[in-house]
């Protein structure tokens, strides 16, 4: 479908990843090793079916009761991750409706221990990335950085989660330049949370950068980059 714009999900798409290759390259990372996660929330079923046949493989959403809805609605082929912030009043909801692949916003232990609560329950082991706070808007969610590592020793004892690394939010800037001491700082911590050894844990995945700085984002080290607006347009309109 082309939009008044002239530009295609298909050729915003396309634009999406070879920025992403380019950027990986230019830091002689493989771009093989980005994974872009396509943020489809807002947008209609037949719009992520489109965004589907065009070769999207993973689709990010914010809300429980639409992840649920487009499950529903689009079936198991693609992989759900969950990006939001999460009730854990829904986390039941979320967890029995849909084999989420990744929830990238664990951010306290109330939310932990629901998780892991509804995962056990499940027979499974649910991968889940910690959210940090890293520029310390004290609007955001995540844990502020100095907290991380502490909370990754308590957590890590739980059987129903698996931790795979950490998810951030940059503050939003004018020059995606101003977000990239916050991935790297996000990368840091990782590094520090590897070096504490803390058994159980997976740290291989940063989650960071959406559609205003996923490619310094890729320069500073995302394994998944966390788009929408790019690809979809704004919701209910086209790309800006
Ligand atoms: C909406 C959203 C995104 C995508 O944002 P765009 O700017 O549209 O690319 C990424 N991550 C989270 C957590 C979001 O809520």
């Amino acid at each position: 479908m082309r939009r008044s714009d002239g530009l295609s999900l298909r050729d915003n798409l396309d634009a999406v990843r070879r920025r992403i290759a380019e950027s990986a390259r230019r830091v002689g990372r493989d771009p093989g090793a980005v994974t872009l996660v396509a943020v489809s929330k807002g947008q209609p079923p037949e719009r992520v079916r489109e965004a589907l046949a065009a070769g999207v493989r993973c689709l990010g959403e914010n809300r429980v009761a639409e992840l649920v809805d487009k499950h529903a609605a689009l079936g198991p082929g693609p992989e759900w991750h969950f990006v939001g912030r999460l009730q854990t009043n829904k986390v039941r909801t979320l967890l029995r409706a849909v084999p989420v692949r990744l929830v990238h916003s664990l951010d306290r232990p109330a939310l932990a221990e629901a998780l892991d609560r509804e995962a056990r329950r499940l027979g499974r082991v649910q991968p889940v990335l910690v959210q940090v706070n890293v520029s310390g808007e004290p609007t955001k969610a995540g844990l502020p950085p100095a907290e991380v590592v502490p909370f990754l020793r308590w957590v890590a004892a739980l059987p129903g989660l698996e931790v795979q690394g950490l998810m951030t939010m940059a503050p939003p800037v004018r020059d995606p330049e101003e977000a990239r001491p916050v991935f790297r700082r996000l990368r840091e911590l990782l590094e520090e949370a590897r070096r504490a050894g803390i058994p159980g844990l997976r740290m291989e995945h940063l989650s960071m950068g959406m559609s205003g700085d996923y490619q310094v984002a890729v320069e500073e080290g995302a394994t998944l980059v966390r788009v929408g607006t790019a690809i979809f347009g704004e919701v209910g309109g086209n790309v800006g």
